[in-house]
């Protein structure tokens, strides 16, 4: 078993490579995984036993549907908007200091944020902000501007965008402790949420961020609903607020990337996505990134979003993620799920 767990770790870090690789906004943070070595540790999976694929799956899986309902203010679906306030933690995470990267990324606190936090404001709309601690490190002002709307969320991406699945138990842990107690200086508040940097989920994270309790998880794409994180097959206790790389403006705008589509085409996409969440009653839930979409040309993109929800029905429920988590456990509780 000690071989099919060196192997099943290994093979979980090229895929998130592969899969992660392709998403980050700046070629040159491709490296995330790496192929090298993953096939002479152990068995290969189609020699696992049942048991064993079934603990490989097993780490964290969707448990049952959160969908409740109703949701609140008669609405008839429940969007929430989140920022993932990267801006050079990718880059200083690989220990790239190329000048030309790291001022990209400045551009998200510098001047992106500012046209993001005008948008929402403009509509009243709350959304929910993950910052990696280094990124609060370099640009504090950010956070007194995040919170001076007074409706913004404030949840955990890292100390430093880290690669979860590359680090050992204790280094991951620590790192996560480090920034949930950073942020709680920064911002006044502990934080309830978190979303692992990249999406990258180690073995290990679901046990960390069950012990620091955390109210919910944003990191997984098992639903559209939200639902409930299980661990080896039990009850988390957390709830999980799924994303898709659909539903995230970095894969797609990234002007050097192998996935690139127009604003417009993108703008369209999110529309669709939102329509057939309007006809199921679910969740619409959109990962951004100030130094993605506060772009001049991708800004538009946002506000053009938020009116077509709003021309399409004025009973649409906004709310941060940590407002969705703590009402479908409130539902649960009171067995009004569907
Ligand atoms: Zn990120």
């Amino acid at each position: 078993m000690t071989q099919v767990k060196t192997f099943r770790r290994v093979c979980s870090v090229v895929a998130l490579g592969l899969l992660f690789g392709c998403t980050q906004f700046n070629p040159t943070t491709e490296n995330e995984g790496t192929t090298s070595g993953w096939s002479e540790d152990g068995l290969p999976a189609y020699d696992w036993s049942e048991q064993e694929i079934r603990e490989a799956v097993n780490t964290a899986r969707a448990g049952r549907s959160l969908q409740p309902m109703v949701w609140p203010e008669g609405g008839k679906v429940a969007v929430s908007f989140s920022f993932d306030v990267d801006n050079e933690t990718i880059s200083l995470r690989n220990g790239d200091t190329s000048v030309g990267a790291l001022s990209q990324g400045e551009y998200g606190g510098r001047v992106a944020l500012a046209r993001v936090l005008d948008v929402l404001a403009s509509d009243g709309i709350p959304a929910s902000f993950f910052i990696p601690s280094v990124s609060m490190m370099l640009n504090p002002g950010m956070v007194e501007a995040i919170k001076s709307h007074g409706i913004h969320e404030f949840g955990i991406h890292g100390w430093i965008h880290e690669s979860n699945n590359q680090l050992p138990e204790d280094v991951e842990r620590r790192l996560v402790v480090q920034a949930v107690d950073y942020m709680e200086a920064m911002t006044g508040s502990r934080p309830v949420g978190y979303r692992a940097p990249s999406w990258n989920f180690s073995q290990n994270t679901l046990k960390i961020i069950q012990d620091l309790g955390f109210l919910y998880d944003s990191s997984l794409m098992a639903d559209d609903r939200p639902y409930e994180l299980l661990a080896g097959g039990e009850p988390s206790g957390l709830v999980e607020l799924p994303v898709e790389w659909i539903l995230d403006d970095a894969p797609l705008l990234n002007p050097r990337g192998n996935s690139y589509s127009s604003p417009r085409e993108v703008l369209q996409v999110f529309k669709d996505e939102f329509d057939v969440a309007y006809e199921e009653g679910t969740m619409f839930l959109l990962t951004m990134h100030p130094h993605v979409i506060g772009h001049r040309s991708r800004i538009l993109v946002l506000k053009e979003l938020i009116d077509y929800i709003k021309d399409k029905d004025e009973n649409i429920w906004f709310a941060t993620h940590q407002q969705i988590a703590e009402y479908v456990i409130q539902m649960a509780e009171e067995g009004k799920l569907r």
